[in-house]
């Protein structure tokens, strides 16, 4: 096993006590590309430093590759060599210019030539070429977010940690970082975790998820899976809109594109009010026999339109919702 968490737990006092991790335990394998969602708080930043050496622990043990990683109490200076976390504040040498802070990060021994390549590779994929002689202070604040990460792309960890250092980056940017380290996962072996707000990032790139909750783990399992069968409505939003559909006086968890607006007749009966166009989905306002407004969430409205009358058909319904949020699998 490349990672293993053995019950990890993080505590911070400085009024009352936050228990910011709980007993967590996982393991990582090689090669894999894990996310790590949340709501605001759940303990997801407090993870990723507790795994780059940065935390020291409260209880348990963090095995990489077999061995410890050690916390500052025990490690003077904090953080391991084969492991680089990536946070949104970032440090740059401002008295040396783009390309400097690029060589600076290589590895000496490295040939001119390869210091070269590696320097020209990193400025093409940040789209820094025609700032590399400018000074950290003289970029705006999105092109020093990409240089600092471009830094630390340039000589690669085992264990790359991102803790939202993207969430500026236009989609263009972020889906070439995404397809680099797509590459040197496969390559290189490169394991990366990542925190991140966006969903549709997690749904394309993770191979695992894992789902914390005021420092608990709710779920750690494929994507899809997670996706597909949440655990409950917190799991659920934190991957994509839902429908919640009361039939046969039960509630269940539609996705949207598992609903269908259709003219055969339903349990359901609406009437379209309003219809926004969100991209990859339509968010409309439909209203009921008893004139109350619903928000429902669906991927396809065929032809329909504004003021008509329409069923709402749900398949697959393999999702019902049980007690205290948690759903229910037929
Ligand atoms: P997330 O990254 O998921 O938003 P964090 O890991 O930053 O969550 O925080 C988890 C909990 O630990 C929060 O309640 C936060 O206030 C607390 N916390 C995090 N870092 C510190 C710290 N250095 N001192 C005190 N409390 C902290
Ligand atoms: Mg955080």
């Amino acid at each position: 096993m490349f990672l293993r968490l053995k019950r990890v737990e993080k505590y911070f006092s400085s009024n009352k006590i936050t228990k910011a991790l709980k007993p967590l335990s996982l393991s990582i394998d090689l090669g894999q590309h894990v996310f790590v969602i949340g709501e605001t708080g759940s303990g997801k930043s407090t993870l990723l430093k507790c795994l780059a050496g940065i935390h020291d622990l409260d209880g348990g043990e963090i095995l990489l590759e077999g061995k410890p990683i050690l916390g500052p109490a025990v490690n003077l200076i904090p953080g391991h060599h084969d492991i680089r976390l990536v946070e949104q504040e970032f440090s740059l040498k401002k008295f040396n210019t783009v390309s400097q802070n690029l060589e600076m990060a290589l590895d000496s021994t490295l040939l001119v030539k390869q210091k070269k390549a590696r320097i020209k590779q990193m400025l093409d994929l940040f789209g820094l070429h025609r700032m590399k002689n400018k000074l950290p202070t003289e970029l705006s604040g999105g092109q020093q977010q990409r240089l600092a990460l471009a830094v630390a792309l340039i000589e690669l960890p085992k264990l790359l940690l991102l803790d939202e250092p993207f969430a500026h980056f236009d989609p263009q940017l972020k889906s070439r970082i995404f397809e680099y380290l797509k590459t040197k996962i496969s390559d290189q072996n490169l394991t990366v975790i990542t925190v991140t707000h966006d969903f549709r990032e997690t749904l394309k790139h993770a191979d695992k998820v894992l789902v914390l909750n005021k420092g608990k783990k709710l779920q750690y399992e494929k994507v899809s899976l997670i996706y597909n069968q949440p655990k409950d409505l917190y799991t659920a939003g934190l991957l994509g809109e839902f429908n919640m559909l009361k039939q046969k006086g039960e509630i269940w968890l539609i996705r949207p594109e598992e609903l269908r607006f259709s003219d055969v007749q339903t349990e359901q009966a609406v009437k379209i009010e309003r219809v926004e166009f969100c991209g990859h989905y339509y968010e409309i306002v439909v209203s009921d026999k008893f004139k109350d407004e619903h928000v429902v969430f669906v991927n396809e409205i065929d032809s329909f339109q504004d003021g008509e009358q329409v069923f709402l058909n749900a398949i697959p319904m393999q999702r019902k919702l049980g007690e205290k949020e948690k759903l229910i699998y037929a």
